[in-house]
């Protein structure tokens, strides 16, 4: 029994990061390379591959690999049911917190191909 919330206890501390957090949130809308996500995020790609390696070994996100470029996704939407329950209980709290919106593609300076497929398609739409 014991055992049991020592293994919870392993899972919520993978929860227990905001950049984790954020990056969640980031993929609950689409799968992300690493350089898209280190664009929204503003952090060092070394950083958000190591959160993506603890997600990913803890099985909260899959990867894909096309060509050069790996994508990650969730492999749980469940994942992001645990966050909007902890938001949930921020608010049920009296917390009025404001999260960052993901920001559609494509994300400036961002040059991976999702967010080059999106330019593209704006380039045409406008002109
Ligand atoms: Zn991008």
């Amino acid at each position: 029994m014991t055992e049991a919330y020592t293994a919870l206890q392993s899972l919520a501390q993978v929860f227990a990061h905001r950049t984790r957090l954020r990056i969640l949130d980031i993929l609950a809308r689409d799968e992300a390379c690493v350089c898209h996500l280190t664009n929204i995020l503003g952090e060092a790609q070394a950083h958000v591959s190591q959160h993506l390696r603890v997600l990913r070994d803890n099985g909260l996100v899959v990867d894909r690999r096309h060509g050069v470029m790996v994508y990650y996704r969730l492999s749980d939407a469940r994942a992001t049911a645990v966050i909007s329950l902890l938001k949930d209980l921020r608010r049920a709290a009296g917390a009025e917190d404001v999260y960052p919106a993901v920001p559609p593609l494509p994300v400036a300076g961002c040059p991976c191909p999702h967010c080059a497929a999106a330019s593209t398609s704006t380039a045409r739409e406008c002109c």
